[in-house]
């Protein structure tokens, strides 16, 4: 029994770092995460910024918030396979700071989702509004950012909401001027308040690009995953969408575009509102796990979770990651099935040959050079050839 638990325990664990599948990273979701964000964001506990322990007390942006900027600023770069901007605008009044960091694309890297929240509030505290956001957008990049996706993710975190709603604009605009190619934006903005027991939420759309088609994936990531074993979360379409955060300068660029909140179409607004009541505790923090979920279930299935191939043999996966390959290709099987693995390049030279029982394996393809090679698995459940490319 104990070994037995033990095996469990240390596939599990090692699984955890190549996770691939949608519902892995649904999954890997962490509510401890979750939680020390909104604890140190909104000031409830100390935290290290630039080495000096310090507590986030204000996020106001016209009374310096840059130690909250400079927060998130370090919780991207300390983040593996994202490009980090600290994106300083002059527009609105004494200007602002947007932190944006970007996950490249590697198959379509000019087609971009957008997923994002403001990170400046009115007063004190202001869980959320909107520590709610922000935290989700930087637990949904730790996790994805680990993964090859198809598709380029931007994870962008607003100054100026609260006054107009001037650094989501700012970029909006900048991004129509550059011809950027944004096919959704995800915007979250209080999410976290559920006091009736319902767990409804809102889904704020109007028809302006395809805003409409957006709110149905949102749905089906829904109706597809199972977020939890505690609650199901229900979807209330908010049609026309209050204008009122910063997926609306999107709209007004005429991009695709909806708000992902809590459900104040049906009264269930947090009282505390813009007050410095609005604190961690006044959270249900179960409710908001579960519109994290939901958040990386859309985000993750629009990304494009880039898996090299799947060579199927009578109910045994094979997954070859990530594509195209740089110093090192993954192997991960559906179970523990010995298979010979032999690599060749495109003139049928064999240059790698290695039997595997593992359910994950990594093989060092850094000494190849740049090309295609294929990689010819066999077991006793028949054979397969799959294509590779080496960047
Ligand atoms: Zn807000």
């Amino acid at each position: 029994m104990m070994k037995r638990l033990l095996l469990i325990f240390c596939l599990v664990a090692f699984n955890y770092g190549i996770s691939q599948t949608v519902s892995d990273l649904i999954n890997a979701v962490d509510i401890s995460e979750l939680t020390l964000t909104l604890n140190e964001f909104s000031g409830e506990v100390s935290t290290v910024v630039d080495g000096n322990t310090v507590t986030i007390l204000n996020r106001v942006s016209n009374s310096d918030n840059n130690l909250a900027a400079d927060y998130l600023l370090q919780k991207f770069n300390a983040i593996s396979g994202l490009t980090v901007n600290n994106d300083i605008y002059a527009a609105g009044a004494n200007g602002g700071r947007n932190i944006i960091a970007t996950q490249l694309g590697q198959t379509n890297p000019n087609d971009i989702y957008i997923i994002c929240a403001h990170y400046d509030s009115v007063a004190n505290y202001c869980a959320d509004d909107n520590v709610s956001g922000t935290a989700a957008v930087l637990e949904i990049a730790r996790i994805l950012s680990q993964q090859n996706t198809d598709n380029t993710i931007v994870y962008a975190l607003w100054d100026q909401e609260e006054i107009g709603l001037v650094g989501s604009n700012n970029y909006a605009e900048a991004a129509t001027v550059r011809g950027d190619n944004i096919l959704a934006v995800l915007n979250m903005d209080m999410m976290a308040y559920e006091n009736d027991g319902d767990n409804e939420f809102d889904i704020d759309v109007r028809n302006i690009g395809n805003s409409l088609a957006m709110k149905d994936d949102i749905i089906s990531a829904l109706n597809t995953y199972k977020l939890s074993n505690a609650i199901d979360l229900t979807a209330n379409v908010v049609d026309p969408g209050t204008p009122q955060s910063d997926h609306k300068p999107f709209w007004d660029e005429g991009f695709t575009a909806l708000l992902l909140g809590e459900a104040w179409s049906t009264g269930d607004r947090t009282p505390h509102w813009h007050l410095p009541t609005d604190r961690i505790s006044t959270l249900d923090l179960d409710y908001y796990h579960d519109m994290v979920k939901l958040a990386m279930a859309y985000t993750a299935t629009k990304a494009g979770l880039n898996t090299l191939s799947v060579a199927e043999f009578d109910g045994l996966n094979v997954n070859l990651f990530p594509n195209p390959i740089k110093d090192n290709l993954n192997i991960k099987l559906s179970n523990v099935v010995e298979t010979k693995v032999n690599i060749y390049d495109i003139n049928g030279k064999k240059l790698h040959e290695q039997k595997i029982s593992n359910i994950n394996t990594t093989i060092d393809v850094s000494e190849f050079s740049s090309g295609i090679y294929f990689v010819k698995l066999m077991n006793n459940k028949g054979e397969r050839t799959l294509k590779l490319v080496k960047k």
